[in-house]
């Protein structure tokens, strides 16, 4: 069993079924990503396990333990979506201490934790700034910052980088990966770009109109692709 497990997992919105028998795992202290086109379910995925849709069926467990109906704020996971991820009247001071101050954690320790986070992200400077003062870039590391600095084993990154253009791009891609092999957490990214998979996973699971097509290491999945969606779409077949 993975670290992350989904066992069979089914979600439908009304008569639209999204998520048609997920099982996959991943492994713990893997930057596991979820590649496929948009509308094939990805997010919804993501939000099944960070508790905020419930599955139609199936299991969801992290840890060897079964969350499927644990509350979102118990799960002890962390994520950063794609934009629009802070809240635009608080400071980053108070983005980064939102998830520590709901655990009512104390004034000295949430400055501590706040201004040892943003250091990680090469943020101290801008620290009584708003979101509306920084760049995309800016704003994504502050929400990482957010979203680990209340110590979460489990990170969900829904497309992080999507809008941010190209050169700021891999540089942001090395520093997520830095920072989630430093603080060892079990990720999922997500993302429809192929060559940002191949640059940030120690697993690839191609998803695909609701179900997992293949799963691998990058480089079974550039040179061992099994179906022809798969070697269409991760590109080594011409
Ligand atoms: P992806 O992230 O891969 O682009 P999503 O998981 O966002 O795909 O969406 C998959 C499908 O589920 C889409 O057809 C979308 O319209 C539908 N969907 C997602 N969330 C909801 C919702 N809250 N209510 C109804 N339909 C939804
Ligand atoms: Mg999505």
């Amino acid at each position: 069993m993975g670290y992350i497990q989904f066992e069979d997992v089914h979600k439908s919105f009304g008569n639209n079924e999204v998520l048609k028998g997920i099982t996959m795992g991943v492994e713990k202290g893997h930057m596991a990503t979820l590649l496929g086109p948009s509308g094939c379910g990805k997010s919804t995925l993501l939000r099944c396990l960070a508790g905020l849709e419930e599955v139609t069926t199936g299991k969801v467990y992290v840890d060897g333990k079964d969350i499927t109906d644990v509350t979102p704020r118990n799960r002890n996971i962390g994520m950063v979506f794609q934009q629009y991820s802070l809240f635009p009247n608080m400071s980053v001071y108070q983005n980064v201490a939102f998830g520590l101050n709901m655990q009512k954690s104390p004034k000295d320790e949430v400055e501590r934790k706040v201004k040892e986070m943003l250091k990680v992200v090469g943020l101290e400077e801008k620290i009584d700034q708003y979101p509306a003062q920084l760049s995309g870039g800016q704003q994504q590391r502050v929400a990482l910052a957010r979203a680990i600095v209340t110590g979460p084993k489990v990170l969900l990154l829904d497309e992080p980088l999507s809008a941010i253009d190209a050169k700021l791009r891999h540089s942001l891609q090395i520093e997520i990966r830095r920072i989630q092999k430093e603080f060892n957490m079990t990720t999922i990214f997500v993302t429809h770009d192929q060559d940002e998979a191949m640059v940030m996973s120690d697993e690839i699971h191609l998803f695909h109109d609701g179900r997992i097509e293949q799963s691998g290491t990058p480089t079974e999945m550039y040179t061992a692709p099994r179906t022809r969606f798969a070697a269409g779409f991760i590109g080594s077949y011409n």
